[in-house]
């Protein structure tokens, strides 16, 4: 219930007898006057049960009995106060500690010193100051429920907000969703090319059937909200493998844009409180997601040539120092190819520069079909590549080359007035076993290689004379 349904539930407030400002006051009143009219009436009174009226009318009679009314009307209200008034005072001097306490609180953000069973008041009657105690500890229990709920939604912000690696983002996401929600296992799903793909996942398989499920209903709904437990969803923990009682879906909207889903999946029943968690991380989530795939497009805009999807000069000599840095602390061999397309010029000077392009991407297309996934390719200049080979020794290095070679020699470009097919001249050396040895004279030793390839007639490959001799 929100605060303003709440309030639109409340009943009017009662009539009071209000005299003072100051309700034992205002109780001593009508007890002192309610004993006086007891006092006064009294005689009467007396009359009609036979009392002799010159005895009962008499002035002392009057006297006495309004002197009896207000003494019975003063120890009420001293029985009152001391009653009533002993454990409205116990009330609120226990609700002030519990104020300072909450203030402490809030200051230091330790609340182990206001937990339900130090500031809860203890309910001792059954009447209305036993409500005032009840809703009270309502109340407290509404106002640690909040600060949980802020202090989790804190600690959640602060972790995703250091991460601007997406990898270190879903990582982080995840832990968080599992922690505190005790979840047995999740995947976070991150759009990407408007398509949600599995980016993490832990204890639990999320593939196939289900996660096109949960793509539906994220693409669907706004809302926290339990799932039906997909048929091909398992639990996969350490040692036993078994079917989660729920799975939670947490779609992450940000405006329009639905950047990723959350799918927690619980061996038990997740709690009212938990859902209040996930919903109040949706939106830091959002944010953090939204940064992180904010650097990654601007990462790839930086160091990824938009022709050929290869990484661009800069980053890509870059790479190269990183690998061979990496070579020489583990001791171990780094292959470099260097190649150029055969006649490029005539391609473009017959065919146009749209078709130019295009034999470039199938070109790069082909060099990347036949290295492996640790292999860097890279668009040093116009129509000339670099490939870096970690790992590949001379002989490595010659195999890959003349793979590529084959590769591209073998694959027909479709261009508007119909096929073309090119060749490129490659020239190899690999690392331990030409001199310096820096990432400069590496790419010159390849170039050198490329050039003989090119005055040898084309369509080849050339191993750098270093190369050849240290065994290639
Ligand atoms: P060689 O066999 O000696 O390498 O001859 P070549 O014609 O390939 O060599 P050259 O260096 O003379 O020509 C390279 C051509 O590559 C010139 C330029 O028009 C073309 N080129 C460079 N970058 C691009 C590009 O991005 N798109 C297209 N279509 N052509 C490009
Ligand atoms: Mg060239
Ligand atoms: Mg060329």
């Amino acid at each position: 219930m929100d605060a303003t349904k709440a309030a639109d539930a409340l009943p009017p407030p009662r009539r009071e007898l209000r005299l003072t400002r100051k309700a034992f006051l205002d109780l001593a009143i009508w007890m002192g006057g309610f004993g006086i009219i007891v006092g006064v009436v009294f005689p009467y009174m007396a009359v009609l049960v036979g009392t002799p009226s010159q005895r009962a009318l008499s002035l002392e009679f009057f006297g006495t009995s309004i002197a009896a009314g207000v003494v019975v009307g003063v120890v009420n209200f001293a029985l009152a106060r001391y009653v009533v008034g002993a454990r409205i005072s116990d009330l609120s001097m226990r609700m002030r500690y519990v104020g300072q306490a909450l203030l402490n609180a809030s200051r230091t953000g330790d609340w182990s010193s206001c937990s339900a069973e130090a500031c809860q008041l203890a309910v001792t009657s059954d009447d209305e100051l036993g409500e005032v105690a009840a809703s009270f500890n309502s109340l407290l229990s509404a106002l640690e429920q909040t600060q949980l709920l802020e202090r989790c939604s804190a600690a959640v912000t602060l972790a995703l907000s250091e991460r601007l690696e997406l990898a270190g983002l879903v990582e982080a996401t995840l832990d968080q969703y599992l922690s505190h929600t005790g979840a047995t296992g999740g995947c976070v799903l991150v759009s990407k090319d408007g398509e949600l793909t599995v980016a993490e996942s832990r204890n639990v398989e999320c593939s196939g059937v289900a996660i096109s499920a949960l793509v539906t209903q994220a693409q669907r709904s706004r809302l926290v909200r339990s799932i039906e437990v997909p048929e091909d969803l398992a639990i996969e923990a350490a040692v036993v493998s078994f079917r989660p009682r729920q799975v939670v879906m947490i779609p992450i909207w940000l405006g329009n844009t639905l950047l990723g889903a959350v799918l927690l999946a619980s061996a038990g029943r997740l709690g009212e409180g938990a859902f209040r968690l996930l919903e109040s991380f949706q939106a830091p989530t959002a944010v953090a997601l939204n940064n992180a795939l904010t650097h990654e497009r601007f990462q790839r805009l930086a160091a990824i040539d938009p022709l050929t999807d290869a990484y661009n000069r800069r980053f890509g000599i870059n790479r190269l120092a990183e690998e061979l840095s990496r070579a020489r602390r583990t001791v171990t061999a780094l292959g470099i190819l260097s190649f150029d397309i055969d006649h490029f010029k005539r391609v473009n000077d017959t065919f146009g520069h749209l078709a130019g392009d295009r034999v470039l991407r199938a070109v790069a297309g082909a060099a990347r079909s036949v290295i492996r996934t640790g292999d860097v390719l890279i668009r040093t200049g116009g129509e000339e590549f670099l490939v870096v080979l970690p790992g590949a020794a001379g002989k490595d290095v010659r195999a890959i080359g003349e793979a590529v070679r084959k590769a591209v020699g073998t694959s027909n470009v479709l261009i508007t007035q119909g096929e073309v097919s090119v060749t490129v001249s490659l020239g190899g050396v690999s690392y331990p076993g030409i001199g310096d040895e820096t990432p400069e004279e590496l790419m010159a030793a390849a170039d050198e290689a490329l050039y003989e390839s090119k005055h040898l007639g084309r369509d080849r490959l050339t191993m750098h004379s270093a190369a050849a001799l240290a065994g290639g």
